[in-house]
């Protein structure tokens, strides 16, 4: 069965109910359906995870990281095994259309792939010291225990793209699935356990965030709590390790706003191509999606007819050849549809969609949807939706493109369309943000590519890639006098 009716928590390789057995729904965004009870978490289970994870923890941080990395590689194997399962569960839960349900296992298995590989280097620094017979370097230590708070989006990635390194680093993982795609990081335990990961090393906790997420962040026991999440969700984790007794590192991998610039010497075709993608792939439901097309006012109106006429073509639905997926749930649904509503209520203008799409109701799906005219700073201008709506904006020239760009709080990703070296290579260096796409989509990740924002999109941290080592371990600095006398 690929979606059990019943989702349990998953800790130290044994499926658990909640205590009291208290449960919650899962409903399919694409029909609305029913499809599991989901056991509802809170501070004992979390407790539960974490003692597990703190009787395990000291003999992973002992074994050499070249064996950790060998589990990874045999999970990623295990993942390509499973790919049909995993894609089927992704489905299931955010209603994304097949090929990048898949698309998510591959990219997966590529990860661990990557830091089987990292086990193997896993560096540290030696330097010179000015003082005869002293040796000096740095090395790389596993930090404990590692809380992974988990958004919905992309459920399987969002756990591998943390769970891997934190693993690979020398870490249990105590991971809080998110609400509404429970059961990808249980299935995900299940894999480990195949792939050989000693008992204990990884659990997940089901439950809501205040229920089961908080208590796991205020859990002293956890030293390195890695959220990826919305930008509000994140200031309120990083003030409750500020609360604790102890302090934890805190990695916070945050939302966007993120322009999508077309000057006036940009292949339009191409352009709007990518706008498409950028603001529709995944339902806009991407932290990397293009919310805002800032198009010169020269070409304007051509953009503005291409653009029209690809976002008219886009496949709505779930199936094999389906573009853009339905939202993750009513609520995502009602308030998207409400936000635009008021946006053209403020001067804003429909240029396309605006609805849900009766169609293929009740499934979750909204019609693709572009607005105009709506001011810089107006509330649907500047507030991540995480849906599939996009704004377009008229700029003078490149100057005005720049400026417009950074006028957010957030600063995760950004593309510019050009011919110029000169106008890419000044976006590059002016956009305050930290992935600049030439020519592409706002979106483009691999494992070997260090993701992450600035301002409200993250505070600093780089995941995956081999930044993300940075997240996982302590750097310890090592000063060894060989010969003491001669020192
Ligand atoms: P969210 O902030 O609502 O929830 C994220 C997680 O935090 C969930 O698991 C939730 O249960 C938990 N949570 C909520 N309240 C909590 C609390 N008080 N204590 C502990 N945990 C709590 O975000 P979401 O709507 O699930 O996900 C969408 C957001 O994620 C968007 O802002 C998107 O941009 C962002 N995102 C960022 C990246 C990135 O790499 N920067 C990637 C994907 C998604």
């Amino acid at each position: 069965m690929t979606y059990p009716p019943f989702v349990p928590h998953w800790i130290a390789d044994v499926e658990v109910p909640s205590t009291g057995g208290a449960v919650f729904e899962k409903r399919s965004p694409i029909d609305d359906r029913v499809v599991a009870r989901v056991a509802r978490g809170g501070a004992a289970e979390v407790a539960h995870a974490v003692s597990a994870a703190a009787g395990a923890a000291d003999a992973w941080a002992r074994t050499p990281a070249p064996k950790r990395g060998a589990i990874l590689g045999r999970a990623a194997q295990l993942l390509r095994e499973r790919e049909q399962l995993f894609g089927a569960i992704i489905q299931v839960e955010t209603g994304k259309p097949w090929k990048n349900a898949v698309a998510e296992v591959a990219s997966s298995a590529d990860l661990a792939v990557f830091m089987e590989g990292e086990g193997s280097r896993f560096y540290g620094k030696t330097m010179p010291s000015p003082i005869s017979n002293r040796t000096v370097q740095t090395l790389r230590q596993p930090i404990g225990i590692c809380a992974a708070i988990m958004p919905f989006n992309s459920p399987l990635a969002g756990i591998a793209w943390k769970a891997f390194p934190a693993l690979l680093c020398g870490n249990a993982v105590v991971a809080k699935s998110h609400e509404l795609t429970p059961h990808t990081a249980v299935e995900f335990g299940r894999l480990l356990k195949d792939a050989g990961l000693p008992v204990g090393l990884y659990s997940a906790v089901q439950g809501f965030g205040p229920d089961a997420g908080a208590p796991l962040v205020q859990d002293s026991r956890v030293g390195v709590v890695s959220f990826t999440g919305s930008s509000a969700t994140g200031k309120l984790i990083q003030k409750m390790v500020s609360e604790r007794a102890v302090l934890a590192k805190v990695c916070l991998e945050l939302g966007g706003k993120n322009p999508f610039v077309v000057c006036d010497d940009a292949d339009l075709e191409l352009a709007a191509e990518l706008a498409v993608a950028s603001a529709f792939v995944d339902a806009g439901q991407r932290c990397a999606s293009g919310s805002r097309i800032i198009v010169f006012d020269r070409i304007y109106d051509a953009f503005r007819k291409a653009l029209l006429a690809r976002v008219a073509k886009v496949r709505v639905g779930s199936g094999a050849d389906d573009e853009c997926g339905p939202v993750i749930s009513r609520a995502s649904l009602d308030r998207l549809l409400q936000q635009v509503a008021e946006a053209v209520s403020r001067g804003a203008t429909l240029a396309a969609g605006g609805s849900a799409l009766a169609s293929l109701a009740p499934g979750y799906y909204m019609a693709p949807t572009v607005l105009e005219n709506a001011a810089p700073d107006d509330e649907v201008s500047q507030q991540e939706l995480f849906g599939p709506v996009t704004c377009l904006y008229r700029v003078n020239g490149f100057e005005d493109s720049v400026q417009l760009a950074n006028r957010t709080t957030y600063g995760l990703t950004g593309a510019i369309h050009t011919a110029s070296v000169h106008r890419a290579q000044e976006f590059i260096t002016r956009y305050r943000g930290g992935l600049v796409s030439v020519n592409g989509a706002t979106y483009g990740a691999g494992p070997h590519m260090p993701f992450g924002g600035v301002k409200n999109s993250g505070n600093g941290f780089r995941e995956p890639g081999t930044e993300s080592l940075d997240v996982y371990t302590e750097l310890k600095t090592v000063v060894i006098n060989h010969s003491p006398s001669g020192v």
